[in-house]
């Protein structure tokens, strides 16, 4: 964390010419507004003032007047752009005119979930994400096309191709900016993509979700290319998920870790385990937010269906990796790149946490392929449905109380009335299958 002094003395060293203030919306879309840096001390003295009607989700007309106060442990100086001076970028919070936390934005809401879970004992919730993406050509207008990049596939090496050396930049610039890249592949569809950095505690790791999408599109178009983190952009293909590896810590270490257990599990872990087993299918509102997202879900292309967990298979919804000590975490395999990192961390920390208040059990661990099951055979195994649709995901949400405090109010509303639309605005559009399907049949 910099001080004022600091700061005044970097942008100095570093001849840094333009502020980027960065936060979030509902929609989990990264919002900025930029200052020359003669707007230095507005923006340290917490007087950074914008309207937030024009934010989706966040407020009407007549309360508009918000402010941004930043974030000095999330500044950094852009290692590209620098032709016209050097860009810092400062992440931001947002706080009402009579100096309060917003309640509408998705990081002040973190930060409250995350204050919940110091009350139950624990330090740190890390998250590993493993965001996936695609590159796709542009076209002379710079529009994304259809057309992939490559035809590789998973781990396959790209001679002489531009989604490699695009790769490996993305890697460099991730590296300039702090980040600690534990692996960067090609995945299994043709023009896909996936790099790994290391866990951060819940806040950053939300806030490097942002980063990382915003360096990967910046990098994508220098070299022409379109960088999508739609779920499902082809039919046929895999889709793109976010596994989220998570883990609770406390002074002590790993508190999903024990020894003695046969899976070498605590209890606090398969607790956790069955919260979020628990809430999932209302999760999966938040984790899988778009038409789009239950596309990605379906069987045959490694995403999951089913609410199962295993510590043996890697299909599951929940797998619980082979490593132990400090990195025992469990897996997430449901979310996909278009959630809101912040509404997406805090809503599973929050499902984690009530199976721990309430001390659940998880239901036993599923070993055998799911897919080649039957209905009957799932239902015997108490294996149940992720929903299949936007519209069904957002009925779970609005019945579970646990998630919906977790979203708290403001939240909750804006998300349930901006997604409903998204829906039913889905539900008015005929597609091309309906019409090659029926047309001439009926
Ligand atoms: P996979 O086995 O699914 O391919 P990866 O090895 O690609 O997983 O990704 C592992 C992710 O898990 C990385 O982001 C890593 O930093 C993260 N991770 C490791 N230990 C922990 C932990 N204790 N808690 C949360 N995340 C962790
Ligand atoms: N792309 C797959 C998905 O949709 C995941 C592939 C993997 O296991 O990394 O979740
Ligand atoms: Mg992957
Ligand atoms: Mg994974």
């Amino acid at each position: 964390m910099y001080t004022k002094d600091e700061v005044r003395q970097l942008i100095k060293d570093e001849d840094v010419r333009f502020l980027r203030l960065m936060f979030t919306d509902l929609f989990g879309m990264s919002k900025s507004v930029d200052l020359p840096i003669s707007q230095l001390d507005k923006l340290l003295n917490n007087k950074m003032m914008f309207d937030g009607s024009s934010i989706d989700g966040f407020v009407r007309i007549e309360e508009s007047d918000m402010y941004l106060y930043p974030d000095m442990s999330t500044w950094l100086i852009f290692p590209w752009g620098q032709e016209h001076g050097k860009v810092a970028q400062v992440i931001c919070s947002v706080y009402t005119i009579d100096g309060e936390p917003f309640a509408g934005d998705p990081r002040n809401n973190l930060k409250r979930i995350v204050a919940e879970m110091k009350a139950a004992g624990f330090t740190n919730f890390n998250i590993g994400p493993e965001p996936e993406f695609f590159l796709f050509k542009t076209d002379e207008a710079g529009k994304p096309t259809m057309e992939v990049n490559d035809q590789e596939n998973y781990f396959d090496m790209e001679p002489a191709d531009r989604g490699e050396d695009c790769r490996r930049d993305i890697v460099l610039a991730l590296e300039k900016l702090g980040f600690s890249v534990e692996a960067s592949h090609h995945e299994v569809a043709p023009g896909q993509h996936e790099v790994d950095f290391k866990y951060a505690d819940a806040l950053e790791a939300a806030d490097n979700i942002q980063i990382f999408k915003m360096v990967v599109k910046t990098i994508a178009k220098q070299y022409g290319l379109h960088a999508t983190f739609m779920p499902k952009p082809l039919s046929g293909v895999n889709g793109s998920g976010m596994h989220m590896n998570m883990s609770l810590f406390t002074e002590q270490g790993n508190a999903f870790y024990d020894a003695a257990d046969a899976n070498q599990l605590s209890t606090t872990a398969y607790q956790f385990l069955a919260g979020v087993l628990a809430h999932v299918r209302s999760l999966t509102a938040v984790c899988n937010p778009t038409v789009n997202s239950y596309k990605r879900l379906v069987p045959g292309y490694e995403a999951p269906v089913y609410v199962a967990w295993s510590a043996s298979n890697r299909s599951p919804l929940v797998r619980i990796p082979g490593s132990r000590g400090l990195s025992t975490r469990l897996e997430l395999r449901s979310v996909d790149p278009s959630a809101n990192p912040y509404l997406a961390i805090a809503t599973i920390l929050a499902a984690g946490l009530d199976g721990l208040k309430q001390q659940l059990t998880p239901m036993p661990a599923v070993d055998e392929n799911i897919y080649q099951m039957t209905l009957a055979q799932r239902r015997a195994k108490g294996i149940e449905d992720l929903p299949d649709t936007l519209h069904n995901a957002l009925k779970s949400l609005a019945q579970d109380e646990v998630i919906k405090a977790a979203m708290g109010d403001h939240l909750f509303d804006s998300f349930m009335t901006a997604k409903s639309k998204e829906y039913a605005a889905y539900r008015l559009n005929v597609s091309n299958w309906e019409r090659d399907r029926y047309m001439e049949k009926f």
